[in-house]
């Protein structure tokens, strides 16, 4: 089984451990620049990309302005099309009814397609628990599953794998859940790919209950859309006899026309190609064609939480395509791990709290600050969620969520500290003086030459350490700015430009 993020450390841990490995940082920037490259290929050849971007933005905006109407309208459609629908306030409630759905069936294995959202709610496990086995069809997912490992990006989840380590992990794995790999698998990626084809066939054949997730669900017509490149999701939702769909409710598009801008926005956006091979949809049950026992999961989760969010509710718009994980430095260097979230990348850094809450945890407050706060992740998201000015509200909120610690953390210690020298002008240049002479000492005997021959120092001394831990800190200068004027009545002279 697939492993699970529980436990995981805050990111400041987790991303030292990650860069310290250099096979995963060269397989994360080899895979990263290719997606980057293809994507902007085909995202140049639109013509007005920036009126695609705010068309898609305003679908998704209309669809959470009056959200509640919206799966009203989906709920009567799903229904009066024979689908039985479910609402599920959390994770327990949603792994709940997949399983008395199972249970009812008496299954004890199903496939599963498109479903990052029931990673989210950790349904493989509590369906293991129930002795269900879970078995994840996307080449990717079926990586990490098998290995034993978590997933790391959106759309690729075992981005951090190279064709070695998926052969390995083929070859220990693939017996111990069904058909073995072949005895002469090589890395070549169609080989790969053909033994992962020959395995996962045997299971679509067998299985009489699949899950699935959406990319989107239409309203007004009660249909749901995957979109997928490699048939798996085809196979899932037509073979098994009974389909169980867990949707976000944030995937909802009011009407069948406007998935228009959105189905063209996302393939280019995600896997760099014009248009996604497969789009799957499907309205409840067609006598005699396909599943026929559906239901569709609603799942709340925290969503309704980030919706109250005047500023994080443009989260929610998210179409999960990944572009901004490709994009970010951080992640780049990182990798997905480090996030702790099946969400990871600068959307995770926000979805995350959003739908959790601050002050909730160590790690999920440490993820608005998991970013350089460059912008890229806006500059390439199709439905312009503004990840930077998110990210710097939720900095604030998580700032907010501590103030009544009984044990202040040293952030907030370094800002009552701050506010106290700040507050009072005769305190401020007797702390000037001060500086001075430690950057005289310094320039002197201690710290390094840092660019520009600045004296930097490397660490910090007693809790301060931690913020050197990651960068240094340029030593104070050697006289004060007030003592600078006075000197020079605010002209350079050259004793400055020496320094
Ligand atoms: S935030 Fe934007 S760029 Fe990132 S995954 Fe979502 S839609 Fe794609």
């Amino acid at each position: 089984m697939t492993g699970t993020f529980v436990g995981m450390p805050a990111f400041p841990e987790a991303a030292r451990a990650a860069l310290a490995d250099t096979q995963l940082r060269h397989n994360l920037a080899h895979a990263t620049a290719t997606i980057r490259g293809k994507r902007a290929a085909v995202v140049g050849e639109v013509e007005d990309w920036e009126s695609l971007r705010l068309a898609g933005a305003a679908v998704k905006d209309r669809a959470l302005r009056d959200l509640d109407q919206q799966l009203v309208t989906l709920e009567e459609q799903l229904t009066a099309r024979g689908a039985t629908v479910h609402w599920a306030r959390d994770a327990a409630e949603a792994n709940a009814i997949v399983a008395d759905v199972a249970r009812a069936h008496a299954v004890e294995e199903v496939v599963k397609v498109k479903s990052m959202v029931t990673q989210e709610i950790g349904l493989n496990e509590a369906l293991e628990a129930e002795g269900i086995a879970a078995w994840e069809t996307d080449l990717a997912e079926l990586i990490v599953q098998l290995g034993e490992d978590l997933p790391s990006h959106i759309l690729v989840p075992a981005i951090h794998r190279n064709r070695a380590e998926i052969r390995d992990i083929f070859r220990r794995r693939m017996a111990t859940a069904g058909r073995p790999a072949p005895a002469d698998l090589t890395d070549e990626p169609a080989v790969l790919a053909a033994a992962a084809r020959e395995h996962l066939r045997e299971k679509f054949l067998r299985a009489k209950m699949a899950v699935s997730g959406a990319n989107f669900a239409v309203a007004d017509t009660g249909t749901l859309v995957v979109v997928e490149s490699e048939g798996n999701g085809r196979m899932c939702l037509t073979l098994p006899e009974v389909l169980v769909s867990v949707v976000g409710i944030e995937k909802v598009v009011p009407t069948w026309a406007e998935l228009d801008p959105l189905l063209r926005l996302l393939p280019r956006s995600s896997t760099g190609e014009r248009m996604n091979p497969y789009t799957s949809t499907w309205s409840g049950v067609t006598p005699g064609d396909g599943p026929q026992e559906v239901h569709v999961v609603l799942l709340d989760n925290g969503r309704s939480r980030a919706l109250a969010d005047d500023v994080g509710r443009q989260a929610l718009r998210c179409i999960r395509c990944s572009a901004c994980l490709n994009v970010c430095p951080v992640y780049e260097r990182t990798g997905g791990h480090a996030y702790g979230s099946v969400y990871p990348g600068p959307i995770g850094a926000i979805l995350n709290p959003l739908l959790k809450g601050t002050g909730v945890d160590e790690q999920t407050d440490a993820l608005p600050y998991a970013s350089s706060l460059c912008g890229a992740c806006f500059e390439a998201c199709p439905v312009r969620i503004d990840i930077p000015e998110v990210l710097v509200e939720l900095r604030s909120q998580v700032v907010d969520s501590h103030r009544e610690d009984r044990v202040p953390k040293p952030e907030t210690a370094a800002m009552r500290g701050a506010g106290w020298m700040f507050g009072d002008a005769a305190r401020w240049a007797r702390l000037g003086r001060v500086s001075g002479l430690v950057g005289r000492v310094l320039g002197r005997v201690g710290g390094r030459a840092g660019p520009g021959g600045r004296r930097t120092l490397s660490r910090l001394p007693g809790p301060a350490a931690a913020w050197t831990d990651a960068r240094d800190l340029p030593a104070p200068p050697r006289e004060s700015f007030r003592a600078w004027w006075r000197r020079t009545d605010g002209r350079l002279d050259e004793e400055d430009q020496g320094r």
